[in-house]
């Protein structure tokens, strides 16, 4: 087993149960939900997704707001004015260039207005099962600390992910990752000292 293998196998160990934290129950759902997470907590997320999708939980509906009535919903997930754009140039999109429903493709799914990259991914993977690696901050940091993947950008971590694991893990890793992140590998003081990775770490190596 190689260290890349070893490093997999220890975080599969830690985290049998990675999933997502954020509450959906349509593809739809979780794409609205992952636009508000940018710089904002899961917890907060689904405080307001708990209330928003009450009443607006597909295209058509949320469509039925003005940017200033999501914006009031949306207000304490941060950067709201910015998320409110998205989420309703994405809905008329989705409703207007796919009938209604999110697309399945990861090319499709960056097409949408406000969609970049991390967004499609985690929609891909989370919401239709498909093979892809979304880097936020935790893989960013993560990632590069361990030394699975070095880069000075979300792409490059990506393809550096995707070059050192096995497709059929990627959405795993992803999860795997993030986790780890929130929970030992914190970005201010990580627990170095209980962390069961550090005999693989480059961080910690070079410390
Ligand atoms: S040893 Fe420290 S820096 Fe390295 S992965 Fe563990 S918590 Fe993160």
């Amino acid at each position: 087993m190689n260290r890349n293998e070893e490093i997999l196998e220890e975080l599969a160990r830690l985290y049998p149960d990675a999933k997502p934290a954020l509450h959906f129950r349509s593809p739809y759902e979780l794409l609205v939900a992952v636009v508000l997470s940018a710089q904002c907590t899961d917890e907060r997320v689904n405080k307001v997704t708990a209330v928003l999708f009450e009443t607006y939980n597909t295209p058509e509906k949320m469509l039925t707001l003005t940017q200033e009535e999501l914006e009031r919903y949306i207000f304490s997930c941060g950067f709201y004015r910015n998320k409110a754009k998205h989420i309703l140039s994405a809905s008329a999109d989705i409703l207007t260039r796919y009938g209604g429903k999110v697309p399945d493709t990861l090319e499709e799914l960056q097409t949408l207005a406000g969609v970049g990259r991390k967004t499609a991914n985690v929609v891909y993977a989370v919401a239709f099962g498909g093979d892809a690696i979304a880097v936020d901050t935790h893989v960013f940091r993560v990632s590069n600390r361990l030394g699975l993947a070095e880069g000075k950008t979300p792409e490059k971590v990506e393809e550096g992910l995707m070059a050192v694991i096995p497709k059929s893990q990627w959405s795993d890793a992803h999860h795997f990752l993030i986790w780890h992140g929130r929970k030992v590998c914190h970005s201010q003081r990580p627990a170095c000292a209980e962390c069961t990775l550090k005999a693989f770490c480059k961080k910690y190596e070079n410390e």
